[in-house]
């Protein structure tokens, strides 16, 4: 059937028709009409954090990691020291993106089933004199742990050291306002929590830092403070930009408003979180985490136990039934994972745990017979 599958993905992600439809025009990337799309998203973006009078906003092209690697190389000095809370996959992935951009990078280890702990940052920083700044994942995407943004703020704040926060998966999902939280620099992107295709990130920058930001850059495309500056002098992108993307954000934004924004976004995630942990409990399923450490924004459920389970099977027969699920992203253990997140409420959530039902207790027979 010509009918597109229901993306549990953590981006890309199910998008409206509406925001689909916004890519059915070309712009051209000088035009005023175009310049006043960017400055528009841009606008709506600041709104969302609060953030008008002491931040700026930099679009980017590329998928997340293009931004958290511009704002890592733009915002930390050659010479600067950039300490990883790392409890999971894409701390890891900050602490080597660092490394390959030539700067000193140091992971503070956790258990990936837990938050990082603000204690530990606080003893680390009381330590190590050299370290100049904090990395953090907000929610760490690889097991779905949601981690302290709040206090890991305040202990930066405290012992004066910068704070580079990708908020990749929960930025427009849940409350980040800079009048409780400071930070140097916190990333997101298109294709996450705001519900529009991949392609471009966004970095927040303290209007503070920015002109310290100059010189830092060791690549041409990925320096932010020259991207700010070009945007700010001539209303364009320096580089050509995704212009189909960038059309489809400020459409998914206008639903963004329309919806209620952050908590009315929360509240329906919150729902599809439950109905998804619910209606998978009662087929012997459960989540990897803690209850209270759960995130309404992926899911990961440990793997059925029957000898008959294999993830590539299992995905192959829920994506016939129109779902396509994420694998786990954990060394030790086998687990698979589910977005609550996209364009998408409890009734898709019903439908899938159904339809995994369904799989295994096909499989199961299989099994027997
Ligand atoms: C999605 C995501 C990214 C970016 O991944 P890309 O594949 O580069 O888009 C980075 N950090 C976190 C926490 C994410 O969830």
């Amino acid at each position: 059937m010509d009918r597109d599958q229901i993306l549990l993905t953590p981006g890309p992600l199910t998008t409206t028709l509406r925001t689909k439809k916004a890519m059915l025009k070309d712009w051209g990337s000088w035009d005023a009409d175009f310049n006043k799309i960017t400055a528009k998203i841009r606008t709506q973006l600041l709104d969302i954090i609060e953030g008008h009078e002491e931040y700026v906003v930099v679009p980017m092209q590329g998928s997340g990691t293009f931004s958290v690697e511009a704002s890592i190389n733009s915002v930390l000095p050659r010479d600067g020291h950039l300490l990883v809370l790392d409890n999971g996959a894409y701390c890891k992935r900050m602490a080597t993106l660092t490394q390959k951009m030539g700067r000193q990078a140091t992971t503070l280890s956790f258990n990936e089933k837990e938050p990082v702990s603000p204690e530990a940052l606080k003893k680390a920083l009381i330590e190590d004199k050299t370290i100049t700044h904090v990395g953090l994942i907000h929610c760490e995407t690889g097991a779905g742990v949601l981690n302290p943004l709040k206090e890991i703020s305040d202990i930066c704040k405290e012992f004066n050291v910068g704070l580079i926060v990708d908020a990749m998966s929960s930025f427009g999902a849940l409350p980040i306002s800079v009048k409780d939280i400071q930070f140097d620099a916190l990333i997101s992107a298109s294709g996450k929590c705001l519900e529009s295709v991949p392609g471009m990130g966004f970095i927040f920058l303290r209007k503070a830092i920015v002109e310290s930001m100059q010189g830092n850059s060791q690549s041409l495309s990925l320096d932010l403070y020259d991207q700010y500056h070009y945007m700010e002098k001539t209303g364009q992108w320096r580089f050509t930009p995704p212009t189909h993307i960038v059309a489809a954000l400020s459409e998914a934004l206008d639903q963004f408003v329309e919806e209620g924004g952050q908590t009315a976004r929360l509240a329906r995630y919150t729902d599809n979180c439950e109905t998804l942990v619910e209606g998978l409990s009662q087929i012997g399923l459960e989540p990897f985490l803690d209850k209270e450490n759960i995130t309404p924004i992926i899911v990961t459920f440990l793997a059925p136990k029957y000898d008959q389970y294999d993830f590539k099977a299992f995905y192959n027969a829920v994506k016939e039934e129109g779902f396509i699920l994420y694998p786990g992203k954990l060394t030790e253990i086998d687990t698979f994972r589910v977005g609550c997140i996209g364009a998408i409420n409890h009734k898709e959530m019903r439908q899938v745990v159904a339809s995994m039902k369904y799989v295994l207790e096909n499989m199961m027979t299989i099994q027997e017979n």
